[in-house]
Formats: structure tokens, sequence, C-alpha cells
């Protein structure tokens, strides 16, 4: 009967309710151990020039779990910000890329740059402008080999505070990404107010390029439109060639995805672009 759908469908809100706090708090709970048991790790995923040269690559972060295996940041990463205790993680991410592109720079490894993610939750607990000059004084690294990833969402979170320390950071070197641009809901309009270096398109707009009629147009749109910000502008989330040669008929120059690799381990990351 429709009442006892009712009852069930309650309960079986009660029982999802139940079993996302308790991953809520395992996954809490375990956080400071793991951080210290260096369970976090630092995957790169390279970010790809029209030769197909890998330029760089963002840090994305995984946790090897002693028991649960490699977890991927769907799993911890809200979690962690809602607790307030993402700025430890990112910090520590933050701080594994600054190292490893000091051994790069010193085995002249070439001009490679890591992509950090700054998470909006950083801002209140980091002084986000003295972590990052302070990392590239204690590991001597040129600023633009670090480039500074952020969300549009959560830039909006304060924006006017949140862009005066971007734009101190963008002054003294770094190299700012607008990561997800076109998923939040203020786009178009925040592009009036940001100096971004380059703008990634979420990949949701290759995705609806491929099964919505004005899907190319709009990305295309969105490629063009960098260009004349004079912003760079990446694609996210290329997987086949198809996509790849579409957008490079749009003037896209720049591409990050399972086409070119997944986020591997570093030294796997090294071995396949032979630095080191
Ligand atoms: P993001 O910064 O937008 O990173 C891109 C995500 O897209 C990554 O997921 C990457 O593995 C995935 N991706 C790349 N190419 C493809 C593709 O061709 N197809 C598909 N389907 N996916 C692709 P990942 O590593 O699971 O990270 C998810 C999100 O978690 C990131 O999105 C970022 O917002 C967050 N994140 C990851 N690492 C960190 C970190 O160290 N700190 C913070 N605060 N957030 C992080
Ligand atoms: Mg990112
Ligand atoms: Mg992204
Ligand atoms: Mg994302």
């Amino acid at each position: 009967t429709i009442k006892n759908d009712y009852h069930s469908s309650l309960a079986y809100y009660d029982d999802e309710l139940l079993k996302r706090s308790i991953e809520e708090r395992r996954i809490i709970g375990e956080f400071e151990r793991a951080l210290e048991q260096n369970e976090f790790v630092m995957f790169l995923q390279p970010q790809v020039d029209e030769a197909g040269k890998a330029y760089g690559a963002e840090a994305l972060v995984r946790w090897e779990h002693p028991e649960r295996g490699l977890l991927s940041p769907a799993v911890f990463i809200d979690i962690l910000e809602k607790a307030g205790l993402i700025y430890k993680l990112d910090r520590y991410i933050w701080e594994k890329a600054a190292e490893k592109l000091a051994e790069w720079k010193k085995n002249n490894a070439g001009a490679y740059h890591i992509s950090v993610n700054i998470s909006t939750k950083d801002f209140y607990l980091v002084d986000v402008y003295e972590t990052f000059t302070g990392l590239v004084q204690k590991y001597e690294i040129d600023p633009e080999m670090l480039k500074l990833e952020i969300t549009e969402t959560a830039l909006m979170s304060d924006f006017k505070k949140n862009m005066e320390i971007l734009k101190r950071l963008q002054d003294f070197g770094f190299k700012i990404e607008i990561d997800d641009f076109g998923s939040g809901y203020s786009s178009l309009n925040m592009l009036k107010d940001i100096s971004a270096d380059v703008l990634k398109i979420d990949m949701g707009f290759l995705r609806a390029s491929e099964n919505e009629v004005k899907g190319k147009d709009i990305l295309e749109s969105i490629i063009v439109l960098a260009d004349k910000l004079g912003m760079e502008v990446i694609t996210e989330g290329v997987e086949t060639e198809k996509q790849l040669s579409m957008l490079t008929r749009m003037g896209c120059k720049m591409f990050q995805g399972y086409y070119f690799s997944r986020p591997v381990p570093v030294d796997e990351f090294e071995e396949k672009y032979g630095i080191n």
C-alpha cells in the first residue's frame, strides 16, 4: 500500500543518512593519523599541448588506505572541507608539489609546472599568500612553476577578499587557473572582474558538445572568449581522439584527460615523460 511505501522509503532514507554519518566520522577520525603516516599521496595527471607534449601536470590527491585501498578524492574531500580539515591536507600536497618542482629544477628536467588545487575553505584557515610565497622561498623554485587552481564557486564564497589574495599572488609571479569553469552559476559575470591566467573548461561542456545541439557552439564560444580576454584555455576530460581533434579545430591548444593519461603516481609520471 501507499502507507507502507512511505514508511519503507523513510527507513531507506534513515539508513542512508546513518551510513553517511558513520563514513564521515570514520574519515575524520582516521585523518590526522593517515596524514602523519604519509597515506595521502600526490598523483600527477599531465597537461598536454598541441604537439602532444606534457608541459606540466595537475596534482591530484589519493588516499592509500591500509584497509580500503586507493581512495579517490570524491570519498574524502567534501567531508574534510565540512570538518574544517582540508587545509591540512592541501598544505601537505602543496608542499609535496613544491618539493618535486625543486627536484626537477635541480635536475634540469625542463620547464614543467605543477598545478595544485585550492579549496574555498583554505582561505579561512590558512594565510594562502604566506603559504605559497613561503614555499617558493623554502624550495627556491620560481612561482610560475606552481600554478594555483581554484574553482569559480570557491572564489564566489568571498569574492572580493579571495580575489585580492589571488591578485597579490599573481603579482608575486604565480599563475592562477580557474578550475571547472562553467560548472558554477556566475561564470560569465565573474569573468569581467577576474584576472586569471588560465581558464579550465569543465568537462561537462565537452560531454554536452556531443549530446546537445547547442553544446558545440557553447564550447567553441568559451574557447574564443577566453582567448579574447587574454587567458590561456585548457579543456578537461579529453577521452578520445575525436574530442581532441574537435577541440583543436575550435582553437584549444591545451588538454588534460584520460586520452593522454589518467592521474598516476609521481615516479610513473617521471618515467613516462622522461624526467629525472
Ligand atoms: P578537479 O580539480 O577538477 O580535477 C579533475 C578531475 O577530473 C580529477 O578527478 C581527474 O582525475 C578527473 N579527470 C581527468 N581527466 C579525466 C577524463 O578524461 N575523464 C574523466 N571522467 N575524468 C577525468 P579526481 O582526481 O577524482 O579529483 C576530483 C576532484 O577532487 C578534483 O577536481 C578537485 O576538485 C578535488 N581534489 C583533488 N585533489 C585535491 C587536493 O589535493 N586538494 C583539494 N582541495 N581538492 C582536490
Ligand atoms: Mg583541479
Ligand atoms: Mg576541474
Ligand atoms: Mg572538480
